[in-house]
């Protein structure tokens, strides 16, 4: 099972994903992530996304496409995937149909995390992030142990280009205009929208309760 995580930027799909991933014993995929870390190592795709990321906008649709076929014909995918992030766009999204049709998976569970901006702006200027492991930390509701440092190689935290509050708003405006028509695509189909402004753990009930409903509630 194929399962799409979508929300806009900060809404919580990392802490999401990661539950859902461990829980069904399948990988999440996070475009945003596979690129940083394109950029972390200085490849040719990391150095022209660069740019992109930092000023809110969105990678080509072929990149990330492209990425995405790669990713999905490794072997830890065969039981099936979380994709966190992709697809962004139309053209993102009947791609997708027609690769998970070439791998012979059926169509994909759809879950949308709802969340209002002001709530997301507040999230994601509190966000910091480990340069050296990747980590995530959020001063308002995951701190690390201690102050401006990761608690798992003692690195400094940083606080991602993209979290400041110019660009958040630039990808919050690219992600209504290009993500919500991905939306009203999906709508219909195998969808639920959530309600993203509560605890993880009130979500993560309404997300297990969704899967079970699929049959896909117990790790594979
Ligand atoms: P994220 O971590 O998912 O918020 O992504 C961070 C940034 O990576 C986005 O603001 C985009 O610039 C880029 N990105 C990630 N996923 C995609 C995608 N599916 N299509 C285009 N750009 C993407």
């Amino acid at each position: 099972m194929v399962i799409l995580l979508f929300g806009p930027p900060g809404c919580g799909k990392g802490t999401q994903g990661a539950i859902i991933s461990r829980q069904l014993g399948i990988p999440s995929i996070s475009t945003g992530e596979i690129l940083r870390a394109e950029m972390r190592a200085g490849t040719p795709l990391g150095i022209a996304a660069k740019k992109i990321m930092e000023s809110g906008g969105l990678v080509g649709d072929d990149i990330v496409n492209g990425m995405i076929r790669n990713r999905l014909a490794q072997p830890d995918c065969r039981k099936g995937c979380l994709l966190d992030g992709y697809p962004r766009t139309l053209a993102q999204a009947e791609f997708l149909d027609g690769l998970l049709k070439e791998l012979g998976y059926p169509p994909p569970l759809v879950l949308f995390l709802d969340v209002p901006d002001a709530v997301l702006i507040a999230r994601l200027t509190a966000r910091r992030q480990c340069p050296v492991c990747g980590a995530i930390y959020n001063l308002l509701s995951q701190p690390p142990r201690q102050d401006g440092v990761c608690d798992h190689d003692g690195a400094a935290l940083i606080q991602r280009d993209d979290d400041k509050e110019e660009t958040i708003r630039a990808r919050l405006e690219a992600y209504a205009r290009s993500t919500g028509p991905v939306i009203d695509y999906y709508a219909g189909r195998n969808f639920h929208r959530l309600d993203g402004n509560r605890r993880p753990e009130e979500i993560q009930g309404d997300v297990d309760r969704i899967l079970k409903e699929a049959g896909v509630g117990e790790a594979a």
